[in-house]
C-alpha cells in the first residue's frame, strides 16, 4: 500500500514539473512583462497549446490605475540588438479590468497563439496607454 502511494505521488509530481517546461521553440528567447502606469503585466509565459506555441499572461489594474479606452497590451518581438522585429496586439481589453480595491486583485488572463519572427531574441509584453499613430 505504501509503495502504491509513492508511485502515485511521483506521477503527479512529474506532471506538475512538465507543465512548467519551456517549449523548445523558444529556447533562449527572453520574455518580459512591462507594466504601464495603469496596467500591470504579470507572469508572462510561453506555453504549448495543443502543439502550437502560445503566450499567456495576466493583466491587472494597478492600484489607483486609471485605464482608458486606449489602454492595451502589445506583444513586441525584438532581435539581439533590441531592435523591434514585429509587434502585435494582445487579445485582452485592460480598459475593462475591474478596480483593485481588494486582495487578491482581480485580473484578466489571456492566452494567444504567436509566431516568433526569425531573429527574435526577446519578447516583451508591454502594457501601453497611448494609441498608436497609424
Ligand atoms: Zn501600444
Amino acid at each position: 500500500m505504501k509503495a502504491i502511494h509513492c508511485i502515485t505521488f511521483a506521477v503527479v509530481g512529474a506532471a506538475g514539473c512538465a507543465s512548467y517546461n519551456i517549449p523548445s521553440q523558444v529556447g533562449g528567447v527572453r520574455l518580459a512583462g512591462i507594466s504601464s502606469s495603469a496596467v500591470e503585466v504579470y507572469r508572462p509565459r510561453f506555453v504549448l497549446n495543443e502543439g502550437t506555441l502560445a503566450l499567456e499572461a495576466y493583466a491587472m489594474r494597478e492600484f489607483k490605475g486609471q485605464t482608458s479606452p486606449d489602454s492595451h497590451i502589445d506583444i513586441v518581438y525584438l532581435d539581439g540588438t533590441g531592435r523591434k522585429v514585429a509587434e502585435e496586439r494582445a487579445n485582452v481589453r485592460p480598459h475593462n479590468l475591474p478596480g483593485s480595491g481588494r486582495m487578491p486583485r482581480p485580473h484578466a488572463y489571456f492566452k494567444q497563439a504567436i509566431n516568433l519572427p526569425a531573429g527574435t531574441a526577446s519578447v516583451e509584453v508591454r502594457a501601453h496607454e497611448e494609441p498608436h499613430g497609424n
